[in-house]
């Protein structure tokens, strides 16, 4: 946990365990003999469901959050804080039995940063004057930035989110509202649907004052104003569907919220291409907008396929993920795989399947020919060595063991 504690810090609902579910994660421990477990959490406690509110303030960049439990019984003894482990450790004067819920409430205040990572702040031009805004980006250990959680992906749970925002801001997140916005002192206060059972990095928020193509088949572009006017959302949004439908029809599972957005940020607010989260995409602009006559046929192909790509992982990676990072290739490697397939099937005029030796066989065996090439089940533990495993094994490596998958078991 990085950021100050001023305040607080809300309502995480846990359940004490006796020990942690069978997570055979000390033989994968052994494959890499760089790490020693002090970033793991210890186990003895697993989330059920978060309850958080937050309310960024764009004249100082923080943002407040309140984590609510609906009872306090326990007294707190101490907390203790472990910064270089991103620890915080809240010890009780009694002891709990195995079993018995804990609500953990906590107030919070956190830097709005212009690191690109946690809850972070960024900005686009309109007419001349600066509009700032909030947005997230939690993946892979990033979501600890705005909130204390239990930041690891088999330790999903509920979360059910709230924004305070300015009144000319409007804010969005992984599920539609559950009402109407609620007035709260000269600002608005909307509140979301409990999401599904998820992943810490799946979570996602934007605060702003940006724009929406309108709602298509439960679908939307959001973007600076001025781009959506201009109908540079419409190509993503329709694609979005198709590309939704094709993964639908792949699977044989329906997606599974009751809507997607697809969020593009101005350069150089976003560092990935694109993040999937659950419900919210977030993409560059150049990504996600497509124009005839002002964009290429080369980016078309990229918003397509990227498109493809993010689209699948709300299946592999967001309904099914990685007990743990090692198992990264399981997310992008069928992601790699997909968005090829997906968009073979949206814009067969692409012909990406025709494309895949070049684009992912050939760029895998590139870097799997050096010296420091790694095996795709690869045991990663601090927040770097975890970022260093979205490479080209866990891409494209794996894209073309599953391609090779789909010539020996047959595809569907
Ligand atoms: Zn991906």
């Amino acid at each position: 946990m990085v950021a100050k504690f001023v305040l607080i810090i809300w309502a995480i609902l846990g359940v004490a365990l006796s020990q942690f579910p069978d997570v055979p994660d000390s033989d994968i421990r052994k494959i890499s003999p760089i790490n020693d477990g002090t970033y793991r959490l210890p186990g003895d406690t697993v989330p059920n469901h978060y309850d958080i509110t937050l309310e960024p303030n764009f004249q100082e960049f923080t943002f407040d959050v309140r984590m609510l439990g609906a009872s306090a019984l326990l007294p707190v003894g101490s907390t203790s804080e472990e910064p270089d482990l991103h620890f915080f450790r809240i010890h009780l004067e009694s002891t709990v039995q195995s079993g018995d819920i804990l609500e953990v409430t906590l107030f919070y205040t956190g830097n709005l940063n212009t690191e690109n990572r946690g809850f972070y702040r960024a900005s686009y031009f309109e007419d001349g004057n600066i509009k700032w805004f909030g947005t997230t980006h939690f993946a892979a250990t990033e979501a600890r930035r705005a909130f204390p959680c239990y930041d690891e992906p088999a330790l999903k749970a509920i979360f059910t989110i709230h924004i305070i925002r300015p009144a000319t801001y409007n804010s969005v997140s992984n599920t539609d509202p559950a009402g109407a916005p609620v007035p709260v002192d000269g600002k608005f206060r909307d509140d979301f649907q409990d999401t599904v059972l998820m992943s810490t990095y799946l979570v996602a928020f934007v605060v702003s004052e940006m724009t929406s193509t309108g709602r298509l088949n439960n679908q939307a572009v959001i973007a600076a104003p001025a781009l959506i006017i201009d109908g540079r959302g419409d190509y993503g949004r329709q694609t979005g569907i198709d590309s939704l439908q094709a993964m639908a029809d792949f699977t044989g599972i329906p997606y599974s919220l009751s809507k997607l957005d697809q969020v593009g940020l101005p350069d150089p607010w976003f560092t990935s291409g694109a993040m999937e989260n659950w419900g919210l995409v977030i993409y560059r602009e150049r990504y996600i907008l497509w124009k005839s006559g002002i964009s290429t046929s080369s980016d078309r192909q990229n918003v397509a396929s990227i498109i493809a790509h993010e689209l699948s992982h709300q299946w592999f990676g967001n309904l099914v993920s990685p007990l743990w990072w090692t198992y990264l290739w399981l997310s992008e490697g069928f992601a790699t795989y997909f968005e090829h397939y997906a968009t073979n099937i949206v814009e067969p005029g692409m012909r990406m399947m025709d494309q895949y030796v070049t684009a992912v066989n050939q760029r895998a065996m590139d870097n799997d020919a050096t010296t420091i090439t790694r095996p795709m089940s690869y045991y990663a533990e601090t927040p770097t060595a975890i970022r260093a495993l979205f490479d080209r094994i866990a891409y494209q490596k794996s894209g073309a063991v599953i391609r090779m998958m789909e010539h020996f078991l047959t595809p569907g």
